[in-house]
């Protein structure tokens, strides 16, 4: 996050930085595919070299053709409703495997697993009662999303992952990962309010477990 103030730029940064430090910022939207993302740099004449277009570069045409298959089918799964039936959920996460599979090099720059469908896919885990599928499959979503700076969607994610928790009872973990989520909502938003304004139902379900949200 950062905003030009006369002759300054002010940046908040999602780590700490020391003097002489290299600070970057994202051009696009690091979900979109990676034909996409190099379209739109070359019509800027400009070649981009972080870590997840070199990833993405070099990897293989059969693994690109098998991920632009693999998401095509898993396109299918978008409709929520179609989701319903175990069967047709058995199938998205075995192509959701598929779509882990290769990501091998370095699973955490992934970003196939922030695609909109895999995002409805853990609403219908969820929905169906498959709290640990959701919470296994929520939580490489957002260190995928952590990893490439998309901060923002992670931290909707860390809070679906939280009812996850809930649901299974899980106390220590519920406190893990709350403690997560209250530093990135200052880191991101700059305030603990973003919890609330978010998911205002999730304050008082976690209070109801015993769990403070705002001392
Ligand atoms: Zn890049």
């Amino acid at each position: 996050m950062w905003i030009v103030y006369e002759n300054y730029m002010v940046m908040r940064t999602t780590k700490p930085v020391k003097e002489r430090d290299e600070l970057l910022v994202n051009y696009v939207n690091s979900t979109q595919d990676f034909e996409e993302r190099v379209e739109f740099f070359e019509s800027h004449e400009f070649e981009c070299a972080c870590t997840l277009c070199t990833l993405e570069h070099e990897e293989s045409t059969t693994s690109r053709n098998l991920r632009t298959k693999t998401m095509q089918e898993l396109q299918l799964f978008s409709d929520h409703d179609y989701l319903t039936y175990p069967a047709k959920v058995k199938k998205a996460l075995k192509l959701v495997k598929t779509l882990q599979g290769l990501g091998k090099s370095d699973p955490a720059y992934n970003v196939c697993l922030l695609h909109k469908s895999i995002r409805i896919l853990t609403v219908c885990l969820y929905e169906n009662g498959n709290y640990g599928k959701c919470a296994d499959l929520l939580e490489k979503c957002i260190s995928v999303a952590e990893t490439v700076g998309e901060g923002v969607p992670g931290f909707t994610l860390r809070i679906n992952l939280i009812r996850c928790w809930m649901e299974m009872k899980n106390i220590l973990e519920l406190k893990k990962q709350l403690d997560i989520l209250k530093k990135h909502a200052l880191c991101w938003f700059g305030s603990l309010d973003a919890i609330s304004i978010l998911d205002e139902d999730m304050v008082v379900d976690l209070e109801e477990l015993g769990i403070k949200v705002f001392d």
